[in-house]
């Protein structure tokens, strides 16, 4: 299967005080599927809303390549060919209030990038299709001309996903969308995105800050941290059987109901602080909390490797054979 969008060793620096570099996203390598969603997890500040954005070509690429549908998205571009790639790619945000124009009743918000890509012929056809959407995302006509601080949480990021679907999108950047719903909310918002997925062949990548987040939507899951990725595996694999050490802690810092188990988890919970992303380790960027960390990581960044079928890491542990040799010496 050709892949929708695929990332090759993308880089996004930021020139901060003093002549400093801070390296959101740094060499980052994999591909998304049609139909697929991804699912993209680290702590926040790991770059992953950095990457989601250059993905779209909100942010320039310091260095590497983004490949939608086989098109540069950051090559050179007319007017014409950029729009009609941002017509392809949507975003959907964390804090749909924020996200959403105070000003505009929905109708419009919804209708905005509708508008801007000539997709309704008349007024008649335009507000046919928003009320269509509205209805869509579980909302209906009456609520086109209020405004959204009439809304809960939940409806709001209702409102984003139909904003998303007025262009007709192939492909949906979701960054937190469930982050700051209320838990009981959470599941209605991902049966939503997954009913449309299905109805729509829609291609999804769903950042998440937390591995239950995204354990259940995701086909495939990538964690980063520090501005890497360190694992990339299909969800059941990662879950099963995750070979990163931050992968490992990860897990175990999601509540287990099991007193018994306790006690592993705590032997392998993350220790000390998440360093700077601006100064961050050599070699190995996990070393520092690593309970696993040698002097090889210290020296050496640890290769992207795919380790076994479709299943990627970061780490010595699983590295060349000369790499896993330097670990035991
Ligand atoms: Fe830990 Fe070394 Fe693997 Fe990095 S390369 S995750 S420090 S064992
Ligand atoms: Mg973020």
């Amino acid at each position: 299967k050709k892949p929708l969008v695929q990332v090759e060793g993308l880089k996004r620096h930021f020139q901060v005080g003093g002549g400093k570099t801070l390296k959101a996203v740094d060499d980052v390598s994999f591909e998304i599927y049609p139909g697929e969603t991804f699912g993209l997890v680290g702590e926040s500040g790991c770059g992953k809303s950095t990457l989601g954005r250059t993905l779209i070509r909100l942010y320039d690429a310091t260095d590497g390549k983004v490949l939608f549908d086989g098109e540069d998205v950051h090559g050179t571009k007319s007017k014409t060919e950029l729009k009609a790639l941002t017509r392809r790619i949507q975003m959907i945000f964390q804090d749909p209030y924020a996200s959403l124009n105070q000003r505009m009743n929905v109708e419009d918000i919804i209708a905005e990038g509708m508008d801007a890509h000539g997709l309704a012929k008349n007024r008649a056809e335009r507000t046919k299709r928003v009320v269509e959407l509205l209805e869509t995302v579980g909302l209906n006509a009456e609520h086109a001309k209020r405004f959204p601080h009439e809304f809960s949480g939940g409806q709001r990021q209702r409102i984003g996903i139909a904003r998303a679907l007025a262009v007709d999108p192939d492909f949906i950047i979701a960054d937190e969308p469930i982050s700051a719903l209320d838990v009981s909310i959470q599941a209605q918002v991902v049966n939503l995105l997954q009913k449309l997925q299905r109805e729509r062949g829609l291609t999804y990548l769903f950042i998440a800050h937390d591995l239950s987040m995204v354990k259940h939507i995701s086909d495939r899951i990538g964690v980063m941290y520090l501005g890497g990725m360190v694992e990339l595996a299909t969800s059941d694999d990662l879950f099963e059987e995750p070979l990163h050490p931050y992968t490992q802690a990860l897990l175990t810092a999601i509540p287990i109901p099991d007193p018994r188990l306790e006690r592993e988890r705590k032997r392998q919970l993350l220790q000390g602080d998440l360093p700077s992303p601006i100064d961050p380790p050599s070699g190995c960027r996990f070393r520092t909390r690593c309970p696993f960390a040698t002097e090889h990581c210290k020296n050496k960044a640890p290769e992207w490797r795919e380790v076994r079928p479709n299943h990627w890491v970061a780490c010595h542990l699983y590295g060349s054979e000369s790499d896993r040799a330097a670990m035991k010496a």
